[in-house]
């Protein structure tokens, strides 16, 4: 079972990930994009590390989120405030909504989250107006949710090889879309670090 510990130890994981990886995101976003998806997401992390520290030392001034559904909330609440690029309210609204459809529980199962991440995703590309096949975050977020019921491992696969699989796509959400047939042959930014943030679960999950 998961508690709101392993949620604040996912949520820094994918922090220092995105954080060592932010060049390569950013590159990821020079040919298709604005060459900002690492510093977005950099900055992004950071300010939802800095909160969820602060919660736990100073317990009388703020409510210490103390389940996974706050816990999560909190950082997409924080993520969305922080980035100004469409990465910041698509991710915060992943983690929003995946944190409310897991409730008030104090632990959770990993099929619990798989449900949740459902939603999550879902909301996602209702935000957006895209599904797999775009060329966007959801092309790695969806498998890794439809993996997540075997293995962390095998939703972190999954992730992977959705993020590659967006290679040969032509975009039809965001700022690549603007390229047309230009944004071919080169790999969804976004869908990298979604893949991070699978690949961190798992880790955290060992
Ligand atoms: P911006 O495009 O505003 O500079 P970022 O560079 O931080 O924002 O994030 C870009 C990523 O956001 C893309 O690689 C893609 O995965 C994701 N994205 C952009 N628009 C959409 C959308 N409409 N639906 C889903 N994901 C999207
Ligand atoms: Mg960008
Ligand atoms: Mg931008």
């Amino acid at each position: 079972m998961l508690d709101a510990a392993f949620f604040r130890r996912w949520l820094a994981a994918a922090a220092a990930a995105v954080d060592r990886e932010a060049d390569r995101l950013t590159e990821l976003d020079s040919p298709i994009g604005d060459a900002d998806h690492g510093s977005n997401l950099r900055r992004g992390f950071t300010a939802v590390v800095a909160t969820l520290e602060s919660t736990l030392e100073n317990t009388l001034e703020k409510e210490p989120p103390d389940t996974p559904g706050a816990v999560l909330s909190l950082a997409g609440r924080q993520l969305i405030s922080t980035v100004g690029g469409a990465s910041g309210p698509l991710y915060g609204t992943l983690l929003r909504r995946t944190g409310r459809a897991l409730g008030d529980a104090p632990r959770v199962a990993r099929g619990d989250l798989a449900d949740a991440l459902r939603a999550g995703a879902d909301a996602v590309a209702q935000l957006g107006g895209a599904a797999p096949g775009d060329k966007t975050m959801l092309d790695a977020l969806v498998p890794a949710v439809d993996a997540l019921p075997s293995s962390f491992a095998a939703a972190a696969e999954a992730a992977v090889q959705g993020a590659l699989a967006t290679v040969p796509l032509q975009a039809r959400k965001g700022r690549a879309s603007y390229l047309g047939e230009r944004s071919i042959g080169h790999q969804d930014p976004g869908a990298a670090s979604s893949a991070l943030l699978f690949e961190t679960l798992a880790e955290t999950a060992e």
